[in-house]
């Protein structure tokens, strides 16, 4: 009765709602989750979802409300509170690339967030609660990286078959990881085969859809390969993965205490396979819809041992998404969409780049990623008395004339007038002043950006399909519901901050969801 009372009057410092702080906040990013699968395979789904849905307040009409929907700037929006535009992380495949800081064990790409701008929800956390602490976990990189902005907290992904860090959070990987790895699970899991999860009867979609997959491997059962480090290689795109993940987080959160304190910690988990399995097979695929209900079950598994661990109302919950997807172009034309094609830019920017090469010598002058042309030294073209507005002008002629392509900006030309203008919005958000984006590129519907020889299916676009994302809390201070008012996962950490009683850093693009706030304790 004391304890409850002094926990009350504790909560009470904001002015807000007394509210019991959670031992642990756990934020569930899903890679490439649209909300639609959640309406889908809702009679199918009895695990996570299910819970999230009927206990938790359900946002249905929630966007990464940017125009580049990839990976990189999805994740760094949902703990920053801020759009791409303000947290710096613009592109996805450099949006954490860094050869300072190579991997720990492991080869692969040196991975940190020296490009992250500002603070995040754990820096406002730690600012609180000196001995806060935090363990971020991802299939990928980013995943891992990017809600953390750039606390050197836990933080670990998966590299070719174990779970691994870099030189910027650490020298060594601690036991727990070791002990884990050393399990050698992807690798044990050579030859393996991913099944139907229910009986057949239960998937009206078609199995064997010739443009999935690059036309291999088309049909269930999806075998691993027989090579225990080409299956390593692999796992990553099986629903195995998913769970491996969880079960890792587990072990950290058993491992570091997590929430053993008295005082809140944070454990932040993207899991991965969702992403893989719908750029190879796409959104309408057997294979998605079974990635989803297990997926579903996993995580179900996961929230019950959290839930035992600390008790339910210790426990507050996010899931979201870092963006969605557009179906397969060649699904998307057999639904009723004849111009949806891939736009694959690759040769107009070669071109550019070689006229400049003959110029001025050899660099990556123009790049070009996901609807972004980008003049990264303008600066040293213009010494060389390069016009480099007309370069621009003329590659803007060129991209135009791609079929597929709706329109293109000048980024200079984009202002906060277009706000009501959901494209127009989304690149402003998207943009940094000083990011180097010359030209904003913006395809026709059910179009997508593509590369040469890889025919996957594709996000990127500010589109609705693609910004689209799921967003659902579920925990002590929450009021149960289902909210159609439109919003974005920037609100999410506003939302936290109130929750917890926290002063964010620095101004921030979202606002508090209020209208789930006041729940039960
Ligand atoms: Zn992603």
């Amino acid at each position: 009765m004391i304890r409850s009372l002094s926990l009350l009057l504790a909560g009470l410092g904001a002015g807000n709602v007394p509210v019991t702080r959670p031992r642990l906040v756990v934020v569930i990013t899903v890679d490439q989750l649209r909300p639609d699968y959640l309406d889908r395979y809702r009679p199918q789904l009895k695990g996570a979802f299910a819970t999230l849905l009927k206990g938790g307040a359900s946002f249905s009409d929630a966007y990464q409300d940017h125009a580049v929907t990839e990976t990189a700037p999805g994740h760094a929006t949902i703990l920053s509170g801020r759009w791409p535009a303000h947290t710096g992380i613009i592109r996805n495949l450099v949006g954490v690339q860094d050869p300072s800081a190579p991997l720990i064990g492991v080869n692969g790409p040196g991975a940190s967030p020296t490009r992250f701008r500002g603070t995040a929800l754990f820096d406002w956390l730690k600012a609180a609660d000196p001995g806060a602490r935090a363990l971020s976990i991802s299939g990928k990189d980013r995943g891992a990286i990017l809600p953390m902005g750039r606390a050197k907290e836990q933080v670990y992904w998966y590299s070719a078959g174990f779970f691994t860090t870099s030189r910027y959070y650490a020298d060594s990987l601690p036991t727990w990881v070791r002990v884990f790895n050393g399990q050698r699970v992807p690798f044990r899991a050579a030859g393996t085969q991913w099944t139907l999860f229910l009986s057949e009867r239960e998937y009206p979609e078609p199995d064997s859809a010739s443009y999935e997959n690059q036309g291999r491997d088309i049909v269930f059962p999806h075998r691993l390969p027989a090579d225990s480090g080409q299956a390593a290689l692999a796992f990553i795109a099986t629903p195995t993965m998913d769970s491996l993940t969880l079960a890792f987080a587990l072990e950290g959160v058993r491992a570091l205490q997590l929430g053993a304190r008295g005082a809140t910690d944070l454990l932040a988990v993207s899991l991965s396979t969702t992403d893989y399995v719908g750029h190879a097979y796409g959104p309408d695929s057997r294979e998605i819809h079974d990635q989803v209900v297990r997926l579903d079950r996993y995580l179900g598994r996961f929230l019950e041992q959290l839930f035992v661990r600390y008790g339910r109302n210790n426990v507050l919950v996010v899931l979201t998404a870092d963006h969605g997807v557009t179906p397969y172009p060649e699904r998307a034309r057999a639904l009723g969409h004849p111009g949806a094609v891939r736009v694959i830019p690759d040769t107009i920017i070669q071109s550019a780049n070689a006229a400049l090469d003959q110029r001025v010598g050899g660099g990556d002058w123009l790049q070009f990623e996901s609807g972004m042309l980008l003049v990264p030294d303008r600066s040293k073209l213009v010494a060389h008395d390069v016009n480099v507005d007309s370069v621009i002008a003329d590659v803007g002629t060129r991209l135009r004339a791609l079929a597929g392509v709706a329109h293109v900006d000048r980024a200079a030309d984009l202002t906060d007038k277009d706000t009501a203008d959901p494209v127009s919005r989304r690149w402003i958000h998207q943009l940094p002043p000083d990011g180097g984006v010359e030209l904003v590129v913006t395809l026709k519907p059910y179009c997508i950006w593509s590369y040469a020889n890889l025919p996957i299916a594709m996000h990127g676009q500010p589109t609705e399909l693609d910004a689209h994302v799921p967003l659902i809390l579920l925990g002590p201070g929450i009021r149960r519901g289902a909210y159609a008012r439109r919003v974005s996962t920037v609100d999410i950490a506003p939302t936290l901050a109130r929750l917890l009683d926290l002063t964010p850093a620095e101004p921030l693009d979202g606002r508090v969801l209020s209208e789930a706030l006041g729940g039960p304790n």
